[in-house]
């Protein structure tokens, strides 16, 4: 979702929201849906409504193009599924939207203790022999029957057709939840990232590189509800070449997350230009000129926070010093979600978010960033000086409008 259309996006949110809105829902004996249930959500006192309503919006999108319909059941989603609905295809992305907790593929039937036990019957039938734990859950209590009862019924079917039964050692669990109207039963549920729905936070430049931390850095923000706007900075003579490289794949990876991007290309020959005299001091230079970039892109976007991939100590350059001293002068808050980790923390999570093997691939990066034995000690006062001396801001300027805006 991008900021500039984020006023129709949550007009649109909310008519398809209310128009999908059901308390009651029919469903045939044995239909499969998928209900999406979001956690932390439910923490958020009045803005509770603004946060489910955003998700709703973010979930209808991504299932553009899939065999289902989202519609909003009590505290819960229920995506119902076509007949051509592509299982895989709906899960993976179900496990790239921030906000859901879990999910779980369920059967649906009307909620008396014979139609449970017919279709538990049924779902056992159909799953290998295990270790299986037994839960069940009913929300609504004017039943004449109790969850200890279905659980109990469900437990001895389970143990007469040769599943090992145990509460406490198990590898799968069968699930049945009972509500007014219906009864959902499930084998197990997939546990996704949680946080809060993309664009419940406002809009975040991204200073993104070609390694391994700013894309991780970038999936934190999305995490927290950030609507990215990504700045890359590059070394290649056009923008072609820099849309051909491997940023575009990494971003194509990272807008699974947000259902699409928007990225700066930034040229470097200009800083590089300016920058030839300042010896040491051009990698922290650089960092100067990265923030002061994204702060101008920033104020055009509407944009209120940078995120870089930093870590404290990680190397020379990320000294307290060199991060006080390239922060200097940048109004709007900088953050660094990677401030606390280690490198192999931040490769583990690379690998899980999917960018690790594209963040390694060789790449052209930008002259400046290898310069010799930068500066571990910067102090603001001389690199205040150093940024007169090359007319950094002049650099700024003309940059910006050697920039180019990809939408992915
Ligand atoms: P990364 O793996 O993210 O490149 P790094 O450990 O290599 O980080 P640096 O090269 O010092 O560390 O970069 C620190 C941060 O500065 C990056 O995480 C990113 O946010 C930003 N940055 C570095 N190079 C670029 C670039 N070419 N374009 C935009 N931002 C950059
Ligand atoms: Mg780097």
């Amino acid at each position: 979702m991008h900021r500039n259309n984020s006023v129709i996006w949550m007009h649109y949110d909310y008519i398809l929201f209310w128009a999908n809105r059901k308390e009651a829902m029919e469903f045939s004996h044995g239909e499969k849906v998928i209900i999406i249930h979001f956690g932390e959500l439910w923490l958020r006192g009045r803005n509770r409504n603004m946060y489910i309503k955003a998700l709703f919006g973010n979930i209808s999108r991504a299932m553009v193009g899939e065999d289902a319909r989202l519609e909003k059941m009590y505290d819960r989603f229920v995506l119902r599924l076509g007949r051509k609905a592509d299982l895989g295809s709906i899960g993976d992305k179900l496990d790239h939207t921030f906000g859901i907790s879990n999910y779980e593929i369920t059967y649906a039937s009307s909620n008396s203790m014979d139609a449970i036990e017919k279709l538990a019957g049924k779902v056992l039938s159909e799953t290998e022999k295990c270790s299986l734990k037994v839960s069940a859950h009913r929300s609504f209590k004017e039943l004449p029957f109790d969850s200890a009862e279905v659980s109990s019924r469900i437990f001895a079917l389970a143990k007469k057709m040769g599943f090992t039964m145990s509460n406490k050692e198990f590898s799968r669990e069968i699930r049945i939840n009972i509500t007014k109207d219906n009864s959902f039963i499930s084998m197990d549920r997939k546990r996704t990232h949680g946080g809060l729905p993309v664009g419940t936070s406002g809009t975040g430049i991204i200073l993104l590189s070609g390694g391994i931390d700013s894309p991780v850095a970038a999936w934190y923000a999305m995490k927290r509800g950030v609507s990215p706007i990504y700045v890359h900075i590059h070394g290649y003579s056009n923008l072609e070449e820099a849309r051909n490289s491997k940023i575009t794949m990494i971003l194509k990876e990272l807008s699974k997350y947000s259902h699409g991007s928007v990225v700066y290309f930034v040229p470097s020959h200009i800083f590089e230009m300016s920058a030839m005299s300042s010896g040491k001091y051009e990698l922290v230079l650089l960092k100067s000129f990265m923030l002061a970039v994204a702060q101008k892109i920033a104020k055009k976007e509407g944009a209120n926070m940078i995120f870089t991939g930093e870590s404290l100590g990680q190397v020379a350059s990320q000294t307290p010093s060199n991060i006080a001293a390239e922060s200097y002068g940048i109004k709007i808050p900088i953050l660094r979600p990677l401030i606390g980790f280690d490198k192999q923390e931040i490769i583990s999570l690379a690998r899980r978010i999917g960018t690790y093997e594209m963040s390694i691939l060789p790449y052209k990066d930008v002259c400046s960033i290898n310069a010799r034995n930068p500066k571990t000690h910067t102090e603001i006062e001389r690199l205040r000086r150093i940024k007169k001396e090359v007319k950094l801001g002049v650099a700024v300027t003309r940059t910006l409008k050697a920039s180019a805006k990809v939408e992915l």
